[in-house]
C-alpha cells in the first residue's frame, strides 16, 4: 500500500509500505477513507521537531473496518468509524474521568501512519466510534475533522470554561483555532473574538460564529481584546498555537478569574511564575481527549447542525501529499484532506 513517510525537514514522500495486520487481539485494521495533514505535522516538516528516522505520518483518519482482532466487540467489519489520535481503552479510571489521552494504557502516536491506504488501530474498542451508518460523501470531511481538529478545538473551549454569556478570545487561526470558534459558538458564547491577520481565515471564523476580529498580535493584540471587553480581558481564551508568544498573549488577554484552554503543542514555552501568580487566571489544556467528545460531535455532524469540514480548503490524492505539506507550510491552505 502507499503511505506518507517523513525523511526530514521539507522532505515527505509517498512510498510503498507494508499493509498493516492485526497484531494484538484488541486491534482493528481500517481501510482509510480520508486522512489529512495536521498543523502539528508541520513541526517536523519545518525542522522544529527532529526527524531521526523515516517516519510514517498522519494521525487523523476516518475509515471502514477491514479486520478486527478476536477481542474486539464494539466495532465490526464494514463499520464506518472515526478514531482519535491516541489509542485508549476508554475503561480505566482516567478514561472514565474524560481524559482518554492520558489513559493508563494509552499508546501515543499509535495511529501514526494514517496518511496511507490502511491503518492499524490498537485498543479499537476504546479508540474507535462507529457512525450510525455509511455517511453521505459530503459528511466525510466533517467526520474527519472530528478525529482531531474539531475535538481539539472543542476541548480547548471546554477547558476555557466557555459558556452562555461569556466573551471568548481565540489565539491562532489554524484549523484548531477556527474550530475553537465553532465550539465556542455551540457552547453558547455571547461574543467571540478571533485573532487573525488573514482575510480568508477571518471570513471562515465569522462563518463559524466570531463576532469580532483582532488583527494585532502580542501586546497590541492583548490591548485590543481589553478594549473590546471594558478593559478586563476575555472570560475564556483558547490558545491554539503553542509558542511562547501565543501562550503569553492568551494569558494576558484573559481577565482575572478567567480561563485559558491551551491546545497548541507547546514548543519551548516557559511561563513566568510571578506573572502567573498575579494574573489570577486558570490554565488547563494539553493533548485533547478527543475520544470524550466523539459521540456528541458525530451526532452534531450527522444531524447537520455543524459543518467543521469547511476547514479543508484543499483536497489532494494521497500521492500528492508533498504538495499538501508545502501548501500548509506556506499557509496557502488552512488544512489539506488526503484521499487514498
Ligand atoms: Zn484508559
Amino acid at each position: 500500500m502507499r503511505g506518507v513517510v517523513m525523511y526530514g525537514p521539507g522532505d515527505v514522500r509517498v512510498e510503498e509500505r507494508e499493509v498493516p495486520q492485526v497484531v494484538a487481539p484488541t486491534d482493528a485494521i481500517l481501510k482509510v477513507v480520508a486522512s489529512c495533514i495536521c498543523g502539528s505535522d508541520l513541526w517536523p516538516y519545518r525542522g522544529a521537531d527532529a526527524t531521526t528516522e523515516p517516519t510514517p505520518m498522519g494521525h487523523e483518519y476516518v475509515g471502514i473496518v477491514e479486520a478486527v482482532g478476536a477481542d474486539v466487540k464494539n466495532v465490526t467489519v464494514g463499520d464506518f468509524v472515526v478514531g482519535s489520535f491516541f489509542a485508549s481503552d476508554n475503561t480505566c479510571e482516567i478514561c472514565r474521568s474524560g481524559y482518554q489521552t492520558h489513559c493508563v494504557q494509552r499508546q501515543p502516536g499509535a495511529a501514526t501512519g494514517a496518511q496511507s491506504e490502511y491503518l492499524r488501530v490498537p485498543l479499537a474498542d476504546g479508540t474507535l466510534v462507529a457512525t450510525p451508518g455509511m455517511p453521505d460523501a459530503d459528511l466525510v470531511p466533517s467526520l474527519l475533522a472530528a478525529s482531531d481538529v474539531l475535538g481539539t478545538g472543542w476541548f480547548a473551549a471546554v477547558a476555557a470554561e466557555v459558556g452562555p454569556g461569556k466573551t471568548v478570545a481565540v489565539v491562532g487561526d489554524g484549523a484548531v483555532g477556527l474550530l475553537g470558534v465553532l465550539a465556542a459558538k455551540q457552547l453558547g458564547a455571547e461574543r467571540i473574538i478571533a485573532m487573525s491577520r488573514h482575510a480568508d481565515r477571518q471570513a471562515l471564523a465569522r462563518e463559524f460564529g466570531a463576532t469580532d476580529i483582532v488583527t494585532e498580535r502580542r501586546d497590541e493584540g492583548v490591548a485590543r481584546v481589553k478594549e473590546l471587553t471594558g478593559g478586563l480581558g476575555a472570560h475564556s481564551t483558547i490558545e491554539a498555537v503553542g509558542t511562547q508568544e501565543s501562550m503569553m498573549q492568551a494569558i494576558r488577554a484573559t481577565r482575572a478569574g478567567g480561563h485559558v484552554g491551551y491546545v497548541g503543542v507547546s514548543h519551548d514555552v516557559s511561563l513566568p511564575g510571578d506573572e502567573l501568580f498575579f494574573s489570577g487566571v486558570h490554565l488547563h489544556g494539553g493533548p485533547a481527549p478527543v475520544r470524550r467528545f466523539l459521540p456528541e460531535l458525530i451526532d452534531l455532524i450527522w444531524t447537520r447542525q455543524i459543518d467543521p469540514g469547511k476547514v479543508f480548503d484543499l483536497t489532494l490524492p494521497l500521492d500528492q501529499a508533498a504538495d499538501g505539506y508545502r501548501a500548509m507550510d506556506e499557509r496557502r491552505a488552512i488544512k489539506v484532506l488526503l484521499q487514498p
